[in-house]
Protein backbone atom coordinates (compact mmCIF):
# COMPACT_ATOMS: atom_id res chain seq x y z
CA UNK A 1 0.00 0.00 0.00
CA UNK A 2 1.48 3.23 -1.07
CA UNK A 3 2.08 5.42 2.91
CA UNK A 4 0.33 8.64 3.12
CA UNK A 5 3.22 11.54 2.07
CA UNK A 6 6.21 12.19 4.67
CA UNK A 7 4.66 15.99 4.75
CA UNK A 8 1.04 14.36 6.26
CA UNK A 9 3.20 12.31 8.40
CA UNK A 10 4.66 14.55 10.30
CA UNK A 11 1.82 16.64 11.97
CA UNK A 12 1.61 16.12 15.19
CA UNK A 13 -1.36 15.59 17.49
CA UNK A 14 -2.29 18.26 19.53
CA UNK A 15 -1.98 17.35 23.42
CA UNK A 16 -5.25 19.52 24.02
CA UNK A 17 -6.85 16.99 21.71
CA UNK A 18 -5.30 14.46 24.09
CA UNK A 19 -7.25 16.14 26.91
CA UNK A 20 -10.43 16.68 25.22
CA UNK A 21 -10.78 13.20 24.20
CA UNK A 22 -9.93 11.65 28.10
CA UNK A 23 -12.37 14.28 29.02
CA UNK A 24 -14.85 13.13 26.96
CA UNK A 25 -14.01 9.65 27.95
CA UNK A 26 -14.82 9.72 31.56
CA UNK A 27 -18.39 10.13 33.75
CA UNK A 28 -17.65 12.36 36.66
CA UNK A 29 -18.38 15.81 36.92
CA UNK A 30 -15.48 18.27 35.25
CA UNK A 31 -14.49 22.08 35.24
CA UNK A 32 -13.11 22.45 31.63
CA UNK A 33 -10.77 24.79 31.71
CA UNK A 34 -8.58 23.66 28.75
CA UNK A 35 -10.59 24.54 25.30
CA UNK A 36 -9.38 27.84 23.96
CA UNK A 37 -12.88 29.69 22.77
CA UNK A 38 -15.12 32.20 24.03
CA UNK A 39 -17.79 30.80 25.89
CA UNK A 40 -20.52 33.11 24.97
CA UNK A 41 -22.48 32.65 22.03
CA UNK A 42 -22.62 34.98 18.45
CA UNK A 43 -24.79 38.08 19.41
CA UNK A 44 -28.49 38.38 17.95
CA UNK A 45 -27.75 40.98 15.18
CA UNK A 46 -24.83 39.36 13.85
CA UNK A 47 -26.99 35.90 13.15
CA UNK A 48 -29.92 38.06 11.66
CA UNK A 49 -27.75 39.79 9.59
CA UNK A 50 -26.42 36.11 7.90
CA UNK A 51 -30.24 34.44 8.09
CA UNK A 52 -31.83 37.60 6.08
CA UNK A 53 -28.45 37.74 3.67
CA UNK A 54 -29.14 33.75 3.00
CA UNK A 55 -32.79 34.61 2.60
CA UNK A 56 -31.85 37.01 -0.02
CA UNK A 57 -29.81 34.90 -2.14
CA UNK A 58 -26.69 34.89 -0.74
CA UNK A 59 -26.10 31.64 -0.64
CA UNK A 60 -23.74 31.25 -3.69
CA UNK A 61 -19.73 31.80 -4.26
CA UNK A 62 -18.24 34.75 -4.11
CA UNK A 63 -15.19 36.42 -5.75
CA UNK A 64 -11.91 33.92 -4.23
CA UNK A 65 -10.89 37.12 -2.80
CA UNK A 66 -14.12 37.60 -0.80
CA UNK A 67 -17.46 39.87 -1.49
CA UNK A 68 -16.16 43.50 -1.60
CA UNK A 69 -17.86 44.84 1.33
CA UNK A 70 -16.58 42.15 3.61
CA UNK A 71 -12.90 43.28 2.61
CA UNK A 72 -13.91 46.89 3.15
CA UNK A 73 -15.37 46.47 6.24
CA UNK A 74 -12.36 43.90 7.44
CA UNK A 75 -10.11 46.97 5.92
CA UNK A 76 -11.74 50.02 8.22
CA UNK A 77 -11.88 47.49 11.05
CA UNK A 78 -8.28 47.00 10.71
CA UNK A 79 -7.37 50.61 10.27
CA UNK A 80 -9.43 52.21 13.01
CA UNK A 81 -8.99 49.29 15.66
CA UNK A 82 -5.59 48.86 15.07
CA UNK A 83 -3.65 51.13 13.10
CA UNK A 84 -2.99 48.94 9.87
CA UNK A 85 -4.00 50.26 6.49
CA UNK A 86 -4.90 48.38 3.85
CA UNK A 87 -6.45 48.81 0.54
CA UNK A 88 -9.32 45.85 -0.18
CA UNK A 89 -6.68 44.41 -2.87
CA UNK A 90 -3.95 43.56 -0.01
CA UNK A 91 -7.06 41.64 1.80
CA UNK A 92 -8.58 37.79 1.26
CA UNK A 93 -11.09 36.96 3.58
CA UNK A 94 -10.28 33.02 4.69
CA UNK A 95 -11.57 30.16 6.48
CA UNK A 96 -10.69 31.46 10.02
CA UNK A 97 -7.19 32.92 10.87
CA UNK A 98 -6.54 28.88 10.18
CA UNK A 99 -6.70 29.49 6.30
CA UNK A 100 -4.64 32.73 6.23
CA UNK A 101 -2.11 31.42 8.29
CA UNK A 102 -2.04 28.13 6.27
CA UNK A 103 -1.96 30.33 3.02
CA UNK A 104 0.81 32.67 4.58
CA UNK A 105 3.37 30.03 5.26
CA UNK A 106 2.28 28.44 2.02
CA UNK A 107 2.98 31.65 -0.15
CA UNK A 108 6.70 32.32 1.84
CA UNK A 109 8.18 29.30 3.12
CA UNK A 110 9.79 27.38 0.58
CA UNK A 111 10.71 23.17 0.86
CA UNK A 112 13.60 23.03 3.13
CA UNK A 113 13.04 26.56 4.45
CA UNK A 114 12.26 27.69 8.27
CA UNK A 115 9.47 29.17 9.91
CA UNK A 116 10.59 30.55 12.95
CA UNK A 117 8.63 31.32 15.90
CA UNK A 118 8.95 32.38 19.88
CA UNK A 119 7.94 29.40 21.98
CA UNK A 120 5.40 28.46 23.68
CA UNK A 121 3.33 28.93 20.99
CA UNK A 122 0.11 27.73 19.02
CA UNK A 123 0.86 23.53 18.56
CA UNK A 124 -0.04 24.42 14.47
CA UNK A 125 2.44 26.35 12.98
CA UNK A 126 4.48 23.60 13.50
CA UNK A 127 2.00 22.20 11.42
CA UNK A 128 1.99 24.30 8.86
CA UNK A 129 5.20 24.58 8.35
CA UNK A 130 5.25 20.58 7.66
CA UNK A 131 2.76 20.79 5.05
CA UNK A 132 5.03 23.66 3.11
CA UNK A 133 7.97 21.28 3.42
CA UNK A 134 9.54 23.56 5.68
CA UNK A 135 11.05 23.04 9.08
CA UNK A 136 9.56 24.72 12.13
CA UNK A 137 11.88 26.45 14.54
CA UNK A 138 10.83 27.23 17.86
CA UNK A 139 13.18 29.83 19.48
CA UNK A 140 12.04 29.55 23.20
CA UNK A 141 11.09 32.80 25.69
CA UNK A 142 11.92 32.03 29.19
CA UNK A 143 9.48 32.58 31.83
CA UNK A 144 12.22 34.36 34.00
CA UNK A 145 11.31 37.37 31.26
CA UNK A 146 7.53 36.85 31.12
CA UNK A 147 7.60 34.75 28.20
CA UNK A 148 8.34 38.76 26.36
CA UNK A 149 9.64 38.63 22.74
CA UNK A 150 13.56 38.91 23.07
CA UNK A 151 14.37 40.63 19.69
CA UNK A 152 18.11 39.50 20.10
CA UNK A 153 17.72 35.38 20.33
CA UNK A 154 14.71 35.74 17.86
CA UNK A 155 17.00 37.44 15.32
CA UNK A 156 20.09 35.67 16.26
CA UNK A 157 17.94 32.27 14.85
CA UNK A 158 17.39 34.15 11.65
CA UNK A 159 19.20 33.88 8.21
CA UNK A 160 19.31 33.28 4.79
CA UNK A 161 16.95 30.03 5.32
CA UNK A 162 14.73 31.59 7.30
CA UNK A 163 11.23 31.26 4.89
CA UNK A 164 8.78 33.14 7.74
CA UNK A 165 8.90 34.61 11.23
CA UNK A 166 5.44 34.17 13.17
CA UNK A 167 4.77 36.62 15.91
CA UNK A 168 1.67 36.36 17.89
CA UNK A 169 0.60 39.28 19.87
CA UNK A 170 -1.30 38.54 22.17
CA UNK A 171 -0.03 35.33 22.61
CA UNK A 172 -1.71 31.72 23.10
CA UNK A 173 -0.49 30.76 25.47
CA UNK A 174 0.73 32.98 27.58
CA UNK A 175 -1.37 35.99 27.20
CA UNK A 176 1.77 38.33 26.81
CA UNK A 177 1.68 41.50 24.86
CA UNK A 178 4.83 42.01 22.89
CA UNK A 179 6.64 45.52 23.47
CA UNK A 180 6.81 47.79 20.14
CA UNK A 181 10.44 47.84 20.29
CA UNK A 182 11.11 44.09 20.16
CA UNK A 183 8.39 43.87 17.33
CA UNK A 184 10.30 47.16 15.51
CA UNK A 185 13.55 45.14 15.43
CA UNK A 186 12.20 41.73 14.36
CA UNK A 187 10.38 43.58 11.21
CA UNK A 188 13.41 45.35 10.43
CA UNK A 189 15.65 42.08 10.81
CA UNK A 190 13.07 40.33 8.19
CA UNK A 191 12.98 42.75 5.53
CA UNK A 192 16.99 42.95 5.73
CA UNK A 193 16.51 39.24 5.22
CA UNK A 194 14.00 40.06 2.52
CA UNK A 195 11.45 37.96 4.44
CA UNK A 196 8.40 38.38 5.97
CA UNK A 197 6.79 38.42 9.55
CA UNK A 198 3.62 37.14 9.74
CA UNK A 199 1.12 38.90 12.56
CA UNK A 200 -1.01 36.64 13.80
CA UNK A 201 -3.34 38.93 15.74
CA UNK A 202 -6.39 36.50 15.73
CA UNK A 203 -6.57 37.65 19.74
CA UNK A 204 -6.09 41.50 18.70
CA UNK A 205 -9.45 42.51 19.95
CA UNK A 206 -8.85 41.36 23.56
CA UNK A 207 -5.92 43.25 25.26
CA UNK A 208 -6.37 44.60 28.88
CA UNK A 209 -3.87 47.05 30.01
CA UNK A 210 -3.02 48.36 26.64
CA UNK A 211 -4.68 49.38 23.25
CA UNK A 212 -4.25 47.53 21.02
CA UNK A 213 -1.54 48.24 17.77
CA UNK A 214 -1.17 46.21 15.13
CA UNK A 215 2.55 44.52 14.13
CA UNK A 216 2.58 46.62 10.72
CA UNK A 217 1.63 49.74 12.12
CA UNK A 218 4.50 49.64 14.81
CA UNK A 219 7.13 49.02 12.08
CA UNK A 220 8.87 50.80 9.81
CA UNK A 221 8.31 48.06 7.28
CA UNK A 222 4.74 46.92 6.80
CA UNK A 223 5.57 45.88 3.25
CA UNK A 224 7.10 42.83 5.36
CA UNK A 225 4.31 41.96 7.67
CA UNK A 226 1.27 39.84 6.37
CA UNK A 227 -1.38 39.76 8.97
CA UNK A 228 -3.66 36.93 10.28
CA UNK A 229 -7.14 38.60 11.54
CA UNK A 230 -10.15 36.39 12.65
CA UNK A 231 -14.32 37.08 13.73
CA UNK A 232 -13.18 33.80 15.93
CA UNK A 233 -12.39 35.17 19.15
CA UNK A 234 -13.08 38.82 19.21
CA UNK A 235 -16.28 38.56 17.95
CA UNK A 236 -17.01 34.75 19.64
CA UNK A 237 -17.75 33.16 15.91
CA UNK A 238 -15.55 30.33 16.01
CA UNK A 239 -18.38 28.40 14.10
CA UNK A 240 -18.70 31.02 11.57
CA UNK A 241 -15.04 30.31 10.02
CA UNK A 242 -13.79 34.02 9.35
CA UNK A 243 -10.76 34.89 9.25
CA UNK A 244 -8.54 37.20 6.71
CA UNK A 245 -4.95 37.69 5.36
CA UNK A 246 -3.78 41.10 4.69
CA UNK A 247 -0.43 42.19 3.15
CA UNK A 248 1.49 43.30 -0.16
CA UNK A 249 -0.47 42.28 -3.14
CA UNK A 250 2.38 40.30 -4.56
CA UNK A 251 1.61 37.79 -1.79
CA UNK A 252 -2.52 38.03 -1.37
CA UNK A 253 -2.64 37.71 -5.24
CA UNK A 254 -0.55 34.62 -5.03
CA UNK A 255 -2.73 33.20 -1.76
CA UNK A 256 -5.74 34.15 -3.43
CA UNK A 257 -5.06 31.97 -6.62
CA UNK A 258 -3.52 29.07 -4.52
CA UNK A 259 -7.52 28.63 -2.48
CA UNK A 260 -9.17 28.64 -5.47
CA UNK A 261 -8.26 24.79 -5.37
CA UNK A 262 -8.64 24.63 -1.64
CA UNK A 263 -11.51 26.07 -0.10
CA UNK A 264 -12.26 28.25 -3.55
CA UNK A 265 -13.94 31.10 -0.52
CA UNK A 266 -15.26 31.73 2.68
CA UNK A 267 -18.72 30.78 3.27
CA UNK A 268 -20.75 33.84 1.69
CA UNK A 269 -23.31 33.95 4.86
CA UNK A 270 -20.48 34.54 7.22
CA UNK A 271 -19.29 36.77 4.85
CA UNK A 272 -22.35 38.75 5.72
CA UNK A 273 -22.00 37.87 9.34
CA UNK A 274 -18.51 39.39 9.02
CA UNK A 275 -20.08 42.49 7.97
CA UNK A 276 -22.57 42.36 10.90
CA UNK A 277 -19.87 41.84 13.42
CA UNK A 278 -17.24 44.62 12.24
CA UNK A 279 -19.73 47.60 11.46
CA UNK A 280 -22.86 46.53 13.31
CA UNK A 281 -23.33 47.55 16.84
CA UNK A 282 -19.87 46.64 19.50
CA UNK A 283 -22.20 46.87 22.51
CA UNK A 284 -22.51 43.37 22.77
CA UNK A 285 -18.59 42.41 22.57
CA UNK A 286 -17.54 45.25 24.69
CA UNK A 287 -19.80 43.40 27.37
CA UNK A 288 -18.04 40.68 26.49
CA UNK A 289 -14.50 42.14 26.17
CA UNK A 290 -15.48 43.03 30.03
CA UNK A 291 -16.67 40.03 31.25
CA UNK A 292 -12.98 38.50 30.15
CA UNK A 293 -11.25 41.08 32.03
CA UNK A 294 -13.05 40.25 35.41
CA UNK A 295 -12.01 37.00 34.83
CA UNK A 296 -8.87 37.97 34.38
CA UNK A 297 -8.18 39.79 37.35
CA UNK A 298 -10.54 37.29 39.41
CA UNK A 299 -8.09 34.61 38.34
CA UNK A 300 -4.88 36.79 38.67
CA UNK A 301 -5.72 37.63 42.10
CA UNK A 302 -6.48 33.50 43.08
CA UNK A 303 -3.47 32.43 41.77
CA UNK A 304 -1.25 34.86 43.19
CA UNK A 305 -2.89 33.46 46.87
CA UNK A 306 -2.16 29.74 45.49
CA UNK A 307 0.87 28.30 47.32
CA UNK A 308 2.64 26.55 44.72
CA UNK A 309 1.14 28.03 41.48
CA UNK A 310 2.27 31.36 39.86
CA UNK A 311 1.61 32.92 36.17
CA UNK A 312 2.76 36.01 34.43
CA UNK A 313 -0.64 38.50 34.74
CA UNK A 314 -1.99 37.73 31.31
CA UNK A 315 -2.41 41.02 29.26
CA UNK A 316 -4.81 39.71 26.13
CA UNK A 317 -6.16 36.53 24.64
CA UNK A 318 -8.01 34.68 27.47
CA UNK A 319 -5.19 32.32 29.08
CA UNK A 320 -2.82 32.26 31.97
CA UNK A 321 0.03 30.36 31.63
CA UNK A 322 0.92 28.64 35.42
CA UNK A 323 4.05 27.48 36.41
CA UNK A 324 3.40 24.29 39.04
CA UNK A 325 5.56 23.60 42.70
CA UNK A 326 5.22 19.66 41.13
CA UNK A 327 7.56 17.44 40.17
CA UNK A 328 5.68 16.36 36.83
CA UNK A 329 5.88 16.54 33.50
CA UNK A 330 3.06 18.64 32.27
CA UNK A 331 1.14 15.96 30.18
CA UNK A 332 0.68 13.18 32.84
CA UNK A 333 -0.04 16.09 35.68
CA UNK A 334 -2.52 17.22 33.77
CA UNK A 335 -3.80 13.69 33.31
CA UNK A 336 -3.77 13.13 37.16
CA UNK A 337 -5.21 16.46 37.62
CA UNK A 338 -8.50 15.47 35.54
CA UNK A 339 -8.74 11.96 36.77
CA UNK A 340 -8.20 12.96 40.72
CA UNK A 341 -9.41 16.54 40.80
CA UNK A 342 -12.02 16.90 37.70
CA UNK A 343 -10.10 19.81 36.58
CA UNK A 344 -9.16 19.92 32.92
CA UNK A 345 -6.15 22.47 31.90
CA UNK A 346 -3.79 22.28 28.58
CA UNK A 347 -0.06 20.51 29.14
CA UNK A 348 1.95 23.40 28.76
CA UNK A 349 4.38 20.80 26.60
CA UNK A 350 1.51 20.92 23.81
CA UNK A 351 3.23 24.26 23.35
CA UNK A 352 6.46 23.63 23.09
CA UNK A 353 9.67 22.70 24.23
CA UNK A 354 9.16 26.03 26.03
CA UNK A 355 5.90 25.28 27.66
CA UNK A 356 7.01 21.71 29.11
CA UNK A 357 5.87 21.49 32.90
CA UNK A 358 3.64 24.21 32.45
CA UNK A 359 -0.22 24.09 32.46
CA UNK A 360 -2.82 27.10 29.95
CA UNK A 361 -5.58 27.98 31.78
CA UNK A 362 -8.35 29.55 29.48
CA UNK A 363 -10.51 32.15 31.29
CA UNK A 364 -13.14 31.81 28.54
CA UNK A 365 -15.60 30.33 31.26
CA UNK A 366 -18.17 31.67 33.78
CA UNK A 367 -17.08 32.54 37.08
CA UNK A 368 -18.71 30.03 38.72
CA UNK A 369 -16.82 27.40 36.53
CA UNK A 370 -13.36 29.42 37.46
CA UNK A 371 -13.87 29.37 40.98
CA UNK A 372 -14.82 25.97 40.97
CA UNK A 373 -11.82 24.85 38.52
CA UNK A 374 -9.38 26.93 40.59
CA UNK A 375 -10.44 25.12 43.87
CA UNK A 376 -10.07 21.90 42.14
CA UNK A 377 -6.28 23.30 40.96
CA UNK A 378 -5.31 24.16 44.55
CA UNK A 379 -6.29 20.76 46.09
CA UNK A 380 -4.39 19.08 43.48
CA UNK A 381 -1.31 20.69 43.70
CA UNK A 382 -1.12 20.91 47.42
CA UNK A 383 -1.98 17.10 47.27
CA UNK A 384 0.31 15.80 44.11
N1 LIG B 1 -3.97 31.68 15.86
C1 LIG B 1 -4.03 31.38 17.16
C2 LIG B 1 -2.91 31.83 18.03
C3 LIG B 1 -5.11 30.66 17.69
O1 LIG B 1 -5.15 30.40 19.00
C4 LIG B 1 -6.14 30.25 16.82
C5 LIG B 1 -7.26 29.42 17.33
O2 LIG B 1 -7.24 28.89 18.41
C6 LIG B 1 -6.05 30.60 15.46
C7 LIG B 1 -4.94 31.30 15.01
C8 LIG B 1 -7.08 30.21 14.44
O3 LIG B 1 -8.36 30.60 14.77
P1 LIG B 1 -9.54 30.62 13.72
O4 LIG B 1 -9.17 29.73 12.58
O5 LIG B 1 -10.74 30.13 14.46
O6 LIG B 1 -9.67 32.04 13.28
Amino acid sequence: MHEPTVRVQRANRSQIRVMFDLAESVDRDLVRLEVGEPDFDTPDHVIEAAASAAREGATHYTSNAGLPECRRAISDAMASDYGVEHDIDEIVVTVGGMEALHLAVLATVGPGEELLYPGPSWPNYETQAFLAEGEPVEVPMPVEERYDLNADRLIEAMGPETGAVILTTPSNPTGRVFDPEPIRAVVEAAADYDTYVIADEVYAGLTYDREPRGVAALSGHPDHVLTVGSCSKTYAMTGWRLGWLAGDRSVIDEATKVRESTTACASSISQHAAIAALTGPQEPFEEMYEAFERRRDYVVDRLDAMDGVSAPRPEGAFYAFLDYDADAEALPFAKYLLKEHGVVLAPGSGFGEAGEGRLRLSFANSMDRLEAGLDRLAAGVSEY
